[in-house]
């Protein structure tokens, strides 16, 4: 990848961190995080805003590029400034920061005015380490004199692909940012993002003006992660499955409709586990409610549109299942990359069906229409495309995220995918099984839908198949074996094939392909695959990340952890994540002093929650 940055004109820093700041940084971090090392990127990171280089870092979720922003000042004991496009993904890091006796502060419009007037005297008083804030007040003339008079050294723009139209969640705002070069001539500008493209990346760089940057692009695998895609036939009974994977463990699901999201909530409910829907129809109020009791541990299972997503800082998240397919692999990655952030292992399912292509194609297009188009735009239709050859592909997910983000993958077996895990199996009489449908497909002239042409081939006794004589048909009854989802499913495969087509439109109806006739004569190999379960305990990296862990202790340490929280009503990842309350189940300390060296302890949670947790273990 070096190569090629370097073949565009980019710099990149291979910089040894500056000897004179190696230490002051490792102290900060060691007595703020209780971390003793620096992940992958996050010193030449830090060390490119010290030495005042503009900067590009590309991480992905969870790689740690908060801290590349927040250690800086701590070193170089001003101000710097970060610029963020949700008041909750601002009111989450603050709450995390003052847990660790970092000083930030924040200014938005959710503030009350006094507590926006303390943070603006904590500014002048240069109390202040980081301020966040929003684009928009920003760029307001009260701010820039705030920001004239304490002389920010950096600008930080997280979620940078914010700003462009290739990225996930364009925001015509973070366009303007580029105005406080005129308040702020001398500072230096990072720009943070985990969406790796080159277009999105390259976009950053023009959109930002960024000055002779130090580009960073980290590794954008998560090794932590299982991939699935799985076909979908029965969908809430294969959604269930998973949850019962991960029992008492925060799960998101992502639906595309707000109707859906509610029903499937409703049916989890009935099904024994607690889960609430969430989107954007719903009030301030019902939504906050909802984020709050995830965020503190008091709901687990979280059935939502993408409305719910950035913002919702929750860490130990273990899986996160889509019902549909996204409509680009920046989404998807975006949306499964929520689950694991603190590194442990977790699962990533998406139930998929050829179906989901169309639903996304008539949603784009009826936005076209709507905006006056005559269709939709090519970009996003390339951009499905490559989601849809994502899902229907037989490569190792991790390889295949790897190669559309312009990286390699260098394992041959990741071990964490359906493919690699061996999970699809291909049936044995592929060929067979697509003559079969083809054929049935054609004698029933095309005109007919998935639905009828799997009862004509079950053989179902349905009046409609009768009043049409297809009962008559040759074809009538010749995978009456085969359950009928998985015949839908073996349907919805040829489609993506290219061997069957399925029209548009709301009674989609399908036809043979051009290249049907090679299939049918059985010219051409076929593999079908058929769902299988997965089973529930799944070896590999899950297992290790648990090794000599006390279970029941770590699940005591738990309920602490929330009692913790609620009394001081802030997530419940801020007292502790999920790795360090696992080294403590693990290590069991017996003084204050054992504790410190468990990874994520640092000194002020140490004085705060030490004794507590301490007592806990002794039990
Ligand atoms: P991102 O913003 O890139 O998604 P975060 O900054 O939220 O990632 O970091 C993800 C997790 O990794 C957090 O729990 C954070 O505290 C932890 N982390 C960051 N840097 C380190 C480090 N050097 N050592 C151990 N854990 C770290
Ligand atoms: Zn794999």
């Amino acid at each position: 990848m070096n190569g090629r940055e370097e073949a565009r004109g980019l710099t990149i820093l291979s910089a040894m961190p500056a000897e004179a700041h190696r230490e002051s940084i490792l102290e900060h971090v060691r007595r703020h995080w209780g971390y003793d090392t620096l992940r992958p990127l996050q010193d030449e990171a830090i060390n490119a805003n010290l030495e005042g280089r503009d900067s590009l870092v590309v991480l992905p979720t969870g790689g740690g590029k908060s801290l590349c922003y927040q250690v800086p000042p701590l070193v170089h004991g001003g101000i710097d400034v970060v610029v963020s496009p949700l008041i909750s993904l601002m009111k989450d890091q603050i709450d995390g920061l003052l847990a660790c006796g970092y000083p930030a502060v924040a200014l938005h419009s959710g503030m009350s005015p006094e507590d926006q007037a303390e943070s603006e005297r904590a500014i002048e008083r240069g109390d202040a380490r980081l301020l966040f804030a929003a684009p928009e007040r920003l760029l307001t003339s009260r701010t820039r004199d705030l920001l004239r008079q304490c002389k920010p050294r950096s600008i930080v723009i997280d979620e940078a692909h914010c700003i462009s139209h290739w990225g996930h969640d364009f925001r015509p705002e973070y366009r303007r940012l580029t105005e406080l070069r005129r308040t702020l001539p001398d500072a230096n500008w990072h720009a943070f993002t985990a969406t790796a493209t080159e277009r999105v990346r390259e976009d950053i760089l023009r959109q930002l003006d960024l000055r002779d940057p130090v580009v960073l692009v980290g590794d954008c695998d998560r090794p932590n992660l299982t991939y699935r895609v799985i076909p979908r036939v029965s969908p809430k009974p294969q959604l269930l499955e998973a949850i019962r994977r991960h029992n008492e463990q925060a799960v998101i699901v992502y639906c595309i409709s707000r109707k859906s999201t509610e029903s499937i909530a409703e049916w989890l409910n009935q099904h024994g586990v607690d889960a609430a829907a969430y989107h954007a129809g719903l009030s301030a109020s019902q939504r906050r409610r909802v984020q709050d009791r995830f965020m503190q541990e008091r709901l687990h299972v979280v059935v939502a549109t993408v409305a719910f997503g950035m913002g919702i800082d929750r860490s130990d998240v273990r899986c996160v299942v889509h019902m549909a397919m996204p409509k680009s692999i920046e989404h998807y990655q975006q949306e499964s990359g929520r689950a694991g952030r603190d590194g442990l292992e977790a699962e990533c399912v998406l139930l998929y069906s050829s179906a989901d292509v169309m639903s996304w194609r008539r949603l784009m297009d009826h936005a076209a229409y709507d905006a006056g188009e005559a269709g939709a735009p090519e970009h996003q239709i390339e951009l499905l495309e490559h989601m849809r050859r994502f899902c229907s592909s037989m490569q190792c997910r991790h390889r295949s995220l790897a190669a559309y983000f312009g990286q390699t993958f260098e394992r041959d077996n990741c071990g964490a995918c359906d493919i690699c895990l061996d999970e699809c199996k291909v049936i044995d009489d592929g060929v067979v099984v697509t003559q079969k449908i083809l054929s049935c497909v054609a004698r029933l002239h095309s005109r007919f839908g998935a639905a009828h042409v799997v009862d004509v081939l079950r053989g179902s006794n349905k009046e409609k198949i009768r009043s049409m004589r297809h009962d008559s048909l040759s074809v009538y009854g010749l995978l009456a074996d085969t359950p009928a989802a998985t015949l839908q499913s073996y349907i919805d495969q040829l489609c993506d094939l290219g061997a069957l087509v399925r029209t548009s439109g709301d009674r989609p109806i399908l036809q043979l392909a051009s290249e049907a006739g090679e299939y049918l004569k059985g010219e051409r190999e076929v593999s079908l695959r058929r769902p299988v379960a997965v089973s529930r305990s799944r070896a590999g990296r899950g297992e290790a990340d648990w090794e000599g862990v006390d279970r029941e202790l770590f699940d005591r340490l738990r309920s602490i952890r929330r009692e913790l929280a609620e009394e001081r009503g802030v997530p419940a990842y801020v007292i502790f994540g999920d790795q360090t309350l696992r080294g403590l189940a693990q290590r069991k300390p017996r003084s204050l002093g054992e504790m410190l060296e468990v990874k994520g302890v640092g000194q002020r949670k140490l004085e705060e929650f030490g004794a507590q947790f301490l007592a806990a273990i002794e039990a």
